[in-house]
């Protein structure tokens, strides 16, 4: 019997009973049918997690861009495995074979080992979306270099500081991209960031903008010239299970960044097989993933996750509101996508925009709709299943952290029921516990608690680069024996698991826990409201009141604000309690959000709280100019 794929429930629960039982029989059969390696295994897993030391597939020697690439030549030579569709669509999509991409990819590990790079170094991959992208991970991935892959959205000093953090000699970058009508500078963002990384020897750097870029002698090189020059024959290292692959930085949501490093061979195993079911692939799936490589998302979903199940996946280097709203909808009827993965605030900035943008088009290729990043609401989800999915297609809400490298909490499309708001049930290999206030596992259902995983799974990060102290601190030592997620969550009747927030945000009122985004999933229920954000704020009587900081939708801003702001009031009390309504009301026209898209709560609560003193990182803030807004129009 083989474990790659869940077909019906019934093998949900079977799978799960098996990968808890024996975990190491499980992986070991998925390791070992799904892939090539060059040795194989002593032991499965190993692990101290006080120590927050974890160890997959010990002993066993692999390649992942390998088993990305060169395996699927002989019989899938021929097939698309990048679709990458331009920023300005009427520019040309290129459609990248396998064996096309094998030879960039060959090549550019060529350029790469002639540059000096080695196995170990760190490279900076700061780049837009565009198919070197894909090459240059995949390429360092190939000579066993550490890639670290920076958003290309980034000031030049985020990208310092991670270049610094984890002594990148070399970075990949480009004289610029395009995002919807704008043209970034990426060159020059690159050269103003290093003028503080004395590490860095060399850049490379690829064509996209054509712009009149400045090239420092000795340390810039264009790519092509390089590439043309290279030969295509690459032998790829052999890397030891458990050496690092790369190192990505967290969204930086609730404070400093984090450099988390994930290794090859659990990292490889996980993300195929969370792939294939999460989406249920099948072989002539063209698969969308709306993510940007610099996140974890793109990482695992956009390229190593489906290359290694020789997929075909879209590479979009636009934006959802380019040249107008429908982008997202005519990108899938172009290349007939049939999963589709994207993000809460992507969909609520859809949903906020005329139905007509999406109603025009069928849709009719697309089999399963995903969502990452957030907790979706239940208007969205419910948009998304009505508008995209057309309710055929299983929402799949699929939780999960850079930290742990692959979704861990989602349905399974066709198997596991759905739920609106929930991420239901965790994947085989998963252990998520509910812990109380007193720190002791909470076994029954109904209850709402810290969200731990008790034992370990093949993809969670194994330290952050240069400070395994912090790692331990942070995930292993709140819940002794357990990884802490940082997150909420509350387990339902029958077992299906719902995220309510971050923990650090949970709001205790009157003595009572409440989650921010049950309450702001009930403000968005009302017609009026685009999006929103509740958090706490000091209180003589109750200890901590609520304040809400509400987008409404054009319709809404015509509207008498105290008479929305009763409203909004009624259906908090209704769906959730009297408790949790909002004293303030703070009507906005954006929320402060990561360059992920994701809302910084921690922001809106240190403004709520009236101290604009410090509002700690901010590099990873999208839109500062909304702050200022927001102080000024802030309800006494
Ligand atoms: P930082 O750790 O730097 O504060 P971050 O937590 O936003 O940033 P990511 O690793 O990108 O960085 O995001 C993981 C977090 O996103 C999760 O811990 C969770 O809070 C949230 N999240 C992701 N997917 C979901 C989902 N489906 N439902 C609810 N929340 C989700
Ligand atoms: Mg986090």
């Amino acid at each position: 019997m083989s474990y790659y794929k869940i077909a019906n429930l019934e093998q949900y629960f079977k799978h799960y009973h098996k990968s808890v039982r024996e975990p190491r029989k499980f992986w070991g059969k998925i390791a070992e049918e799904n892939f090539t390696w060059y040795q194989m295994w002593e032991k499965v897993v190993e692990f101290n997690m006080a120590e927050a030391d974890i160890k997959w597939f010990t002993g066993a020697k692999v390649n992942i861009v390998k088993n990305c690439i060169d395996r699927h030549l002989a019989r899938r030579g021929n097939k698309t495995a990048i679709i990458f569709e331009p920023n300005n669509p009427e520019e040309e999509a290129q459609h990248i074979t396998y064996t096309q991409l094998h030879e960039r990819v060959c090549k550019m590990a060529n350029v790469l080992r002639e540059q000096g790079v080695q196995k170990g170094d760190r490279v900076c991959i700061y780049l837009p979306m565009i198919p070197e992208l894909a090459v240059a991970v995949l390429a360092c991935a190939r000579i066993g270099a550490i890639h670290s892959v920076v958003f290309a959205g980034f000031s030049a000093s985020a990208v310092a500081t991670r270049i610094n953090d984890c002594d990148c000699k070399m970075v990949i970058t480009s004289d610029g991209g395009f995002r919807g009508n704008k043209t970034i500078d990426l060159k020059g963002i690159i050269d103003e960031a290093l003028t503080h990384c004395p590490g860095v020897h060399k850049v490379l750097v690829a064509k996209r903008t054509n712009e009149q870029v400045n090239m420092v002698y000795g340390r810039d090189m264009w790519l092509q010239p390089l590439l043309d020059e290279a030969s295509d024959n690459n032998v790829a290292e052999i890397m030891d299970a458990e050496d690092p692959l790369f190192i990505l930085y967290t969204s930086g949501s609730t404070g400093k960044p984090k450099g988390m490093l994930h290794t090859t061979a659990g990292y490889m195993v996980y993300t195929a097989y969370t792939f294939k079911n999460v989406f249920n692939y099948e072989e002539n799936d063209v698969y969308w993933c709306t993510a940007d490589i610099g996140w974890i998302t793109g990482h695992s979903y956009i390229l190593y996750g489906p290359l290694l199940n020789g997929a075909t996946t879209v590479i979009f280097e636009g934006v959802p509101s380019y040249p107008d709203f429908s982008r997202f909808w005519e990108v899938i009827e172009k290349h007939q996508v049939t999963q589709f993965y994207t993000a809460p605030t992507a969909i609520r900035s859809l949903a906020k925009e005329s139905i007509d943008y999406v109603q025009g088009f069928p849709l009719k290729s697309l089999k399963v709709i995903g969502s990452v990043g957030e907790p979706i609401n239940e208007e969205a989800w419910n948009w998304y299943n009505d508008h995209v999915g057309g309710k055929r297609c299983p929402v799949v809400d699929t939780w999960w952290q850079t930290e742990t490298g692959g979704i861990m909490i989602s349905p399974v499309p066709f198997v596991t029921p759905t739920k609106p708001t929930y991420a239901t049930l965790p994947l085989p290999g998963i252990q998520p516990v509910l812990m109380d206030e007193k720190r002791n596992e909470i076994e029954e259902n109904q209850v709402v608690g810290s969200l731990c995983i008790k034992f370990p799974w093949p993809s969670i990060a194994r330290t952050i680069w240069g400070d395994h102290q912090r790692y331990k601190e942070t995930y292993f030592s709140t819940f002794p024996g357990k990884y802490f997620t940082g997150d909420g969550a509350l387990r339902d009747e029958v077992g299906y698991y719902r995220i309510t927030g971050r923990v650090d945000d949970v709001i205790i009122v009157s003595g009572h826990n409440l989650g921010t985004a049950p309450i702001e999933d009930a403000i968005n229920e009302h017609q009026a409201v685009a999006e929103s954000a509740i958090v706490g704020f000091p209180h003589d009587i109750k200890g901590n009141a609520l304040y809400g900081y509400i987008i409404l939708k054009e319709h809404g801003e015509t509207r008498n604000q105290e008479n929305l702001r009763g409203e909004i009031n009624k259906l908090i009390s209704d769906q959730i309690g009297p408790i949790a309504k909002l004293d303030k009301i703070q009507f906005v026209s954006g929320l402060p959000k990561t360059r992920s898209g994701k809302i910084m709560r921690r922001i809106l609560r240190k403004i709520a709280e009236g101290d604009y003193s410090n509002f700690g990182d901010t590099t990873t803030l999208l839109n500062p100019e909304i702050v200022e807004e927001i102080k000024a129009g802030k309800i006494e």
